[in-house]
């Protein structure tokens, strides 16, 4: 089972990702966007750690610490990616609300249902060259997987579908997002909001292990 504090460290893993790797972000986004993917990420969840005590301590379970987070990534990052990766986290608590603990199994759902919650806000499919070029293959790969007992095996080989996922995007001329008017010219690029979200799980699997 993953408890609340698997979920409060998970987000400090994610914290730090970021600001390792906001260079990272902001390069691949300065080649077919704007170049802030990683500046936004990096001010969403500085302010997310500045209050992550109090948002800790003023939550009983996982869904409404999680529903925070998401609150104060929406409230603070401007641009696609803040109400996108803030649905995500609001969301991804519904089907677990008062509780301290969930199985992999909800973990799992956790997952579902914060990916349809970008699909809804976003209304991008896989193959738009966006986040959802890997958070959709990772969520289904997950909901086709028996974890009885492989959790951790499971959940290093969805990181890995995210990261091909990520990868995938790389020829992609995009749908949706900044990058669509580039039109060719986003091709051979990495979508910067796909390789977040891989790089945000692989967080959640560093925590996990
Ligand atoms: P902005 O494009 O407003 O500057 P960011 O640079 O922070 O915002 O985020 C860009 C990322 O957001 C893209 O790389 C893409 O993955 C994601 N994105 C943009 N639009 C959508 C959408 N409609 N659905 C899903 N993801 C999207
Ligand atoms: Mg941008
Ligand atoms: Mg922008």
């Amino acid at each position: 089972t993953l408890s609340k504090d698997y979920f409060v460290e998970s987000i400090k893993k994610i914290a730090e990702m970021i600001e390792k790797e906001r260079n990272y972000l902001t390069k691949l986004d300065s080649d077919i966007g704007d170049g802030d993917h990683g500046i936004n990420l990096s001010i969403g969840f500085r302010e997310v750690t500045k209050r992550l005590s109090e948002l800790n301590e003023n939550t009983e379970d996982i869904s409404s610490f999680l529903k925070k987070v998401g609150m104060t990534l929406l409230g603070k990052v401007g641009g696609a990616s803040g109400p996108l990766y803030g649905s995500f986290f609001m969301k991804m608590g519904t089907d677990v609300k008062g509780k301290e603990v969930v199985t992999f199994e909800e973990f799992i759902k956790m997952i579902d249902n914060g990916v349809a919650a970008v699909e809804m806000r976003g209304k991008a499919q896989v193959g738009d060259k966006t986040m959802i070029d890997s958070l959709r293959p990772g969520a289904d790969y997950l909901k086709e997987s028996d974890p009885n007992g492989r959790e951790l095996e499971i959940f290093k080989e969805f990181i890995e579908v995210l990261k091909q996922g990520a990868k995938n995007t790389d020829p992609l001329i995009a749908k949706k997002g900044r990058s669509l008017r580039l039109g060719e010219r986003a091709i051979g690029h990495r979508d910067p909001g796909a390789e977040s979200s891989y790089l945000i799980f692989k967080a959640f699997y560093e925590s996990f292990q």
